[in-house]
């Protein structure tokens, strides 16, 4: 029988750039590199130069209304989009720090979907009208500020490949991942049984599967609400928080 992911298109990422030779970059190696080989995904870095039209290939010019650095042209950014000649079905993401930060449960509504186009912006940003004219959504990795979208943009792509079926093999459930419960992940351990005079918890090494669950539950929990309360206490995270296998 023939499973639908054979049958589906590779998902796809379509990164517009002015650094196209860095990519795949690290998307080449480990886990995301293989799949990239094998063709479970793949990866389209165009050069938004390219689409530049006068004498000395501008892409960007000085901000209006003055200040410091250059801002990325609307029309030169606008026909690199239009030449990348997407489906309409595919999301169109513009890395930004102004935009909604990034969060598990959108990358996984990237990785189910055909795959983004995601515009990599340098200096100052992008003018304003483009945002606006090519409904792109501005997507944010984090509240600090890096030099290009590249990086993020990379993020991104990487947190979506982890979940297409077959790249992680069995782990790809991500079943007790940070995040997938609205909790962050509880410690993990391995040998030594002992390292600096430090053991490993003795209900790890008790085979008792629901007492292992149990003290799981009770670890992710304990952090999530020391190290981020934000989660913890959001009614949203709660309500979308599904019942662990024993609840249920
Ligand atoms: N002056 C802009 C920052 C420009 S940084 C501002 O204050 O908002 C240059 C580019 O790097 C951005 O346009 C964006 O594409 C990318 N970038 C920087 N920080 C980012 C972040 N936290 N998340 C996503 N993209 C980011």
């Amino acid at each position: 029988m023939t499973d639908m992911a054979d049958i589906r298109t590779p998902w796809r990422a379509t990164v517009l750039t002015l650094f196209p030779e860095m990519f795949p970059g690290p998307l080449g190696v480990s886990l995301a590199g293989k799949a990239l080989s094998s063709g479970v995904w793949s990866l389209e870095a165009r050069d938004i130069r390219e689409a530049a039209t006068d004498r000395h290939r501008s892409v960007d010019d000085t901000p209006a209304g003055g200040g410091p650095g250059m801002v990325l042209r609307a029309d030169v950014l606008a026909s690199a989009i239009d030449a990348a000649d997407i489906t309409p079905d595919r999301p169109r993401l513009l890395m930004s720090p102004r935009g909604r930060p990034l969060t598990q449960s959108r990358v996984m509504e990237l990785a189910a979907g055909p795959g983004p186009l995601i515009v990599c912006a340098r200096f100052e940003g992008v003018d304003q009208r483009v945002i606006e004219a090519r409904a792109l959504e501005e997507v944010s990795i984090g509240d600090y500020v890096l030099s290009g979208g590249e990086i993020a943009a990379m993020a991104v792509i990487d947190a979506c490949v982890r979940l297409l079926p077959g790249v992680m093999g069995k782990l790809a459930s991500g079943a007790e991942e940070s995040f997938s419960e609205g909790l962050l992940e509880y410690p993990q351990y391995t040998r030594p049984q002992e390292f600096e005079g430090q053991t490993i918890p003795e209900v790890l090494l008790s085979g008792d599967h629901a007492r292992v669950a149990a003290w799981r539950r009770a670890e992710a929990e304990a952090l999530t609400r020391a190290r981020r309360p934000d989660l913890w206490r959001d009614p949203l995270s709660e309500q979308k928080r599904p019942k662990s296998p024993r609840e249920a």
